[in-house]
């Protein structure tokens, strides 16, 4: 059996944060994820928006960790090299109404210590965002934008270089405590662990169910999106909002600028009863297209590239009005992180810094002398100055190769890629670290590549490539030339 001081069961946002902060102390540290790399749940599949802090209650636990965790941004950014851009936000009102109720989220906004929020009326709104259809707008200043795979992926990376093991497509199925050890099983067999944290997201009730009764539901709520062209990104300079929806505690279907330069439709909010059903559906796209051509009539029926849908763990059903507030609790060992949605993204950091002060009570923290807080991390090649391209195409051929066409990716970016220190080897993983497949033509051209990459560079079976989850197989056989398929 291995033995390690801290288990986390998932990979996500939450306990990538946490495996980073853990990472700074001389502990032995496993994340257990279950699918074939981190990001693999909503951390992958939401908004992207690193929230300021004007949505929940004051007092509310997602005030303070969002708060907070917006602030820790820039140096995140700065140490870990992730994109971040501080794009603001405005929250539209199409009536009198609705102008109340963004005079109310300027007020909870300032009791929560959000800086710099201001009321614009329907001239001023004009001249910041001329395509826009309001009457007035709230703008928030420190609202900004990121990409939520690429800094989960930076967070658990860099827990990686200092330490922390990762433990990929390794669900846990079972949990008991024996002795002082909590023993987790895996389908890689049995592992032992001092203290358990539970960052399963959506999951997170069947992990609590493995030691106690839970005295709580989890009601997943589907939310999906509309990926636009980047032909479109000019139609918007900020984040553009609606009031809230308060009966379902949603924000709404937002107008979302991308790091990359396209443009988000979205999220939809439907109640569903699978946790894992991310599918994306017909109706709701044209919903989603016609919600958002009330605040921008110009975007055109045929703009969108791709969809994709995430699912919201909330701890509130849909007839009490959605919300709830999140849930950390210390029990006989365990930390259960439960009803992790939004603002889960931006609150992760500073929840991770409260989990590790959970921890600190029980086990002593020595802190490491080597903790190196820089991810390797390198700019795209595609943005360097052309001689600096030529320079580095001399010394190796691979950079001057471009497999990706519609976002320039070289080979030797593809390598890259799949030199991860996670091992994390899918179709999915090279698009989330270096943007293959992620174009207009979504891995059209690419995909062979990648593919060819795989097998020549990582001596991979052209049988085992999946494209994302374990099982999702490419290849399942040959269609012509190999009588044994
Ligand atoms: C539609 C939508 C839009 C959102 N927009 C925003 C936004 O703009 N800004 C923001 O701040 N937040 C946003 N959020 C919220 C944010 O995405 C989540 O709060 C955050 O990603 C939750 O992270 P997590 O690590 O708790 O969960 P997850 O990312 O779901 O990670 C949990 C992980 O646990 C793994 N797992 C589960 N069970 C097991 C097991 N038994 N064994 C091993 N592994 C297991 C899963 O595979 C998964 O990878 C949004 C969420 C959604 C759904």
């Amino acid at each position: 059996m291995r033995a390690f001081q801290i288990a986390i069961i998932g990979g996500g946002v939450a306990g990538s944060a946490i495996a980073r902060e853990l990472s700074k102390y001389n502990l032995r540290v496993v994340v257990f994820e279950k699918g074939s790399d981190v990001a693999s749940g909503a951390s992958k599949a939401n908004s992207g928006v690193i929230h300021s802090g004007i949505n929940s209650p004051p007092s509310s636990l997602k005030a303070r960790f969002c708060v907070e965790g917006n602030r820790m941004f820039p140096r995140l950014s700065e140490e870990l090299g992730f994109p971040v851009k501080w794009t603001g936000k405005c929250v539209i009102a199409k009536n009198e109404d609705e102008i109340k109720e963004l005079e109310r989220l300027k007020h909870v906004g300032m009791k929560n210590g959000v800086p710099g929020l201001e009321m614009l009326d329907e001239d001023e709104m004009k001249k910041r965002e001329s395509h826009v259809a309001c009457c007035a707008a709230l703008w928030v200043p420190t609202a900004g934008i990121t990409l939520p795979y690429e800094f989960t992926i930076a967070l658990a990376e860099n827990a990686a270089e200092n330490g922390v093991r990762f433990l990929l497509e390794t669900a846990v199925t079972g949990l008991k405590k024996q002795d002082d050890y909590f023993v987790m099983e895996t389908g890689k067999g049995d592992f032992q662990a001092e203290m358990v944290i539970n960052a399963a997201g959506v999951h997170c009730r069947e992990i609590v169910s493995m030691m106690e009764d839970p005295d709580f539901q989890v009601y997943p709520c589907r939310g999906e999106y509309l990926v636009l062209d980047k032909n479109y990104r000019s139609l918007v300079n900020s984040m553009i909002y609606p009031v809230p929806v308060k009966e379902l505690g949603v924000l709404g279907v937002h107008i979302t600028p991308t790091i990359e330069g396209n443009i988000l439709l979205g999220p939809s909010a439907e109640f569903i009863d699978d946790h894992e059903d991310t599918r994306t559906t017909g109706p709701m796209m044209r919903t989603l297209l016609s919600e958002a051509r009330e605040i921008i009539p110009e975007i055109p029926e045929r703009a969108a590239i791709a969809a994709y849908a995430g699912i919201r763990c909330k701890l509130s059903p849909p007839e009490s009005g959605g919300w709830a507030d999140y849930r950390i609790e210390e029990r006989d060992g365990m930390i259960h992180l439960l009803g992790i949605e939004s603002p889960g993204l931006t609150a992760a950091p500073a929840i991770a810094k409260e989990v590790v002060r959970m921890v600190s009570r029980s086990l002593e923290l020595e802190e490491k002398t080597d903790f190196n807080p820089k991810r390797a991390s390198k700019p795209r090649f595609s943005e360097l100055p052309a001689e600096e391209q030529s320079r580095i195409i001399e010394g190796d051929g691979r950079w001057g190769r471009v497999v990706c066409r519609c976002e320039h990716v070289t080979e030797a970016e593809v390598i890259e890629a799949l030199s991860n220190p996670l091992g994390a080897r899918t179709l999915a993983s090279v698009k989330y670290r270096c943007r293959a497949g992620m174009g207009r033509c979504q891995g059209g051209f690419c995909t062979q590549h990648v593919v060819r990459i795989m097998e020549e560079h990582f001596g991979m079976n052209i049988r085992d490539i999946t494209l994302k989850s374990p099982g999702s197989y490419l290849f399942p056989g040959r269609t012509r030339g190999d009588s044994s398929d």
